[in-house]
């Protein structure tokens, strides 16, 4: 059985990165999407628009992989569901804060 402190910062470890991770994936990707949404463009950094696409799907797989593994609540294990900033576990109630 872990401490309360324990929880807490397993939780505090998780979220961060969790945050650095989305971030590293999304934003540039989010980029992408802006870039090619908004001009007639092909390229984008000498990558093809298609490769792109592909690398965007590949990404979000290894994002939903890695929230799927990782995204735990350290009390019971299981999946912590949505939003950044949780008070406790919805499943188990354990508290993080
Ligand atoms: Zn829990």
């Amino acid at each position: 059985m872990k401490t309360q402190d324990q929880i807490k910062y397993e939780y505090k470890r998780v979220s961060v990165y969790g945050k650095i991770v989305a971030g590293a994936i999304f934003l540039p990707l989010l980029c992408v999407l802006v870039f090619f949404t908004n001009t007639d463009a092909k390229f984008l950094l000498g990558i093809a628009e298609n490769t792109w696409i592909i690398v965007y799907f590949l990404s979000m797989g290894i994002l939903i992989s890695m929230i799927k593994i990782y995204w735990k609540c350290p009390g019971c294990l299981r999946s912590l569901g949505s939003g950044w900033n949780q008070i406790s576990c919805k499943k188990c109630g354990i508290e993080f804060k």
